[in-house]
């Protein structure tokens, strides 16, 4: 990609800031949300179009328990993973700039709450991703542990079954990603905090910074002594003690990033 300068933001003294913060880095951190996909069709939850900004109800969905805790509720949740938009969507700007930040190998770690493995389908690698609240696109049986293709799950419900089980052991079906409840993968928690702790530049794009424990990535990078910067259409908590840019992603990350 082409240097450019953003005239739109070039008397913006947060995006002069968080450009030049970003330029001097050798190695940049970063940390996505919901935010970073909703120019691909895909609504967050806390932004105001969020899902659960219209409707404060469709929180209670993201619940492991609401979700055990009957057939009539799955029933509701498989019709409505079968209508994400995430299925038809498309890496949007923010996210190719992300893989472009990884092709220059400047990109130390990219840490992602989103299931919706639009960072792969833009070109980061699997060894730089951690996607820390699952993935959509594989399918888990709370029972036995089985793990195949969400796809394959999606067939089934096409083919009349409403609450698919397990076809091992009969379990609960469920997506492979983190509800409210469920624990995260150690793993991965440790190595999105031993990257903020190790990080030069924190860059967060795209999220509201109010999930944990995955938002604690921020004042363990600050701890340590480390620059951050966020890139988000609404105020975090943690606007204070960061660079801050306002705007569209997909519009301002590449600029902001140089590329
Ligand atoms: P969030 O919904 O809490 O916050 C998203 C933030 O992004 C908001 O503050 C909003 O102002 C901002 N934003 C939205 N579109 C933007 C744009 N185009 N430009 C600039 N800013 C924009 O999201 P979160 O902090 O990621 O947490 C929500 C949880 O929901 C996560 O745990 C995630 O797993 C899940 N989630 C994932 C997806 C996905 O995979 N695409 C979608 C919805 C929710």
């Amino acid at each position: 990609m082409a240097e450019r300068t953003d005239h739109r933001h070039g008397t913006d003294p947060g995006y002069e800031q968080a450009r030049r913060i970003l330029s001097e880095a050798s190695g940049i951190v970063v940390l996505t949300g919901a935010g970073v996909s909703t120019d691909s069709g895909i609504p967050d939850f806390r932004g105001p179009d969020g899902v659960w900004t219209r409707d404060p109800e469709a929180e209670k969905y993201s619940s492991i328990d609401h979700y055990l805790s009957s057939s009539e509720v799955r029933k509701g949740a498989w019709r409505r993973r079968a209508e994400n938009p995430a299925w038809h969507a498309e890496p949007n700007a923010g996210h190719l700039a992300l893989a472009e930040l990884e092709r220059r190998g400047r990109l130390e770690l990219l840490v992602t709450q989103n299931i919706d493995g639009l960072h792969l389908r833009a070109g980061n690698s699997r060894e730089r991703l951690v996607e820390v609240h699952g993935t959509m696109l594989d399918a888990v049986c709370v029972a036995c542990g089985r793990r195949g293709p969400m796809r394959e799950v999606l067939d089934r419900l096409e083919a009349g079954e409403e609450d698919p089980p397990c076809p091992d052991c009969g379990g609960i079906l469920k997506s492979a990603t983190v509800l409210f409840g469920e624990a995260l993968d150690e793993r991965d928690i440790h190595r999105a905090f031993d990257a903020a702790a190790a990080a030069e530049v924190l860059l967060c794009v795209g999220t509201s910074l109010q999930v944990f424990p995955i938002a604690r990535m921020v004042p363990i990078a600050l701890s340590q002594g480390a620059q951050v910067v966020i890139v988000n259409g609404e105020p975090t908590p943690y606007d204070d003690d960061a660079a801050v840019v306002r705007g569209s992603i997909s519009e301002v990350l590449p600029g902001l990033l140089g590329l």
